[in-house]
């Protein structure tokens, strides 16, 4: 008598593209489209972390009124990119991390552009970008993704949120872990819809406290739903500086 075959189950992978069906019927599909310079938007992902997007937006614009080049920018004291950003928050960790890499990467390239990170793979441009100060995986990854279009899963706290929750990585599992595991999953045209979705789903549906469990569209594949909503196998979230959530242009 022959045995059953039994396969092995790669957790959480067979059930991402499930998901991102689920997601596309309720927030739809999304289209990239420019908004601006990579280098605009390293600057605006810095200024953006933690804090929330409108005041993001209106920092971003005060320090591009008061230097209207990078260069001017970088060669600014950093008392005055705080003074421009402050509304923001955060103001005085955010200057000098700014007028620091627009140093490093004018030392390094002999100019103010990230154009260049267009002709590298995606994992090399991640890399280069990882050197930073103050970039991690998020602000990178939202460089690349929005700044360039690539295929690049950015993972700020709420989608690494909804990860541990669905069970698509573990309870401890970092940015880096949910990246690959989405990036491994889907199709690389389907990443930024998938991204979009996850980030309006975790502020409309899967928020931290209190997630709206009885109405969402994945509660028949949630761990944390299974377990009676309780939190404890939830592990400490994204909270470094580079882990917060990425300005997203919502509502469509
Ligand atoms: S069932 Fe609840 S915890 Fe699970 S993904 Fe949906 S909203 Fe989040």
């Amino acid at each position: 008598m022959v045995g059953r075959l039994i396969l092995p189950v790669v957790a959480g992978m067979a059930d991402v593209p499930q998901i991102h069906r689920r997601l596309v019927e309720v927030f739809g599909r999304h289209r990239w489209e420019p908004e601006g310079d990579p280098l605009s938007e390293l600057v605006s992902t810095i200024i953006g972390q933690h804090t929330s997007g409108p005041n993001s937006r209106r920092a971003f614009d005060r320090l591009r009124e008061r230097y209207p080049t990078w260069e001017a920018v970088r060669d600014a004291e950093v008392e005055g990119i705080a003074a421009a950003i402050h509304g923001a928050g955060l103001a005085r960790l955010k200057a000098p991390r700014i007028k620091l890499l627009l140093e490093r990467i004018a030392a390094e390239r002999g100019r103010l552009d990230l154009g260049f990170l267009a002709e590298m793979p995606p994992a090399r441009a991640m890399t280069w970008l990882r050197r930073l100060p103050g970039v991690g995986q998020t602000t990178a990854a939202c460089v690349l993704l929005f700044g360039m279009g690539l295929p690049v899963m950015a993972v700020d706290g709420g989608i690494l949120r909804i990860a541990r929750r669905l069970g698509l990585v573990g309870p401890r599992a970092g940015p880096d872990e949910v990246q690959r595991t989405l990036e491994g999953a889907i199709t690389e045209a389907c990443i930024y819809t998938l991204h979009r979705n996850l980030i309006r789903f975790a502020r409309e549906i899967c928020r931290p406290a209190a997630p709206a469990c009885p109405i969402c569209p994945l509660n028949d594949r949630c761990d944390y739903f299974r377990a009676g909503g309780r939190s404890k196998k939830e592990g400490r979230q994204h909270g470094r500086l580079d882990g917060a959530s990425k300005r997203v242009p919502y509502g469509g």
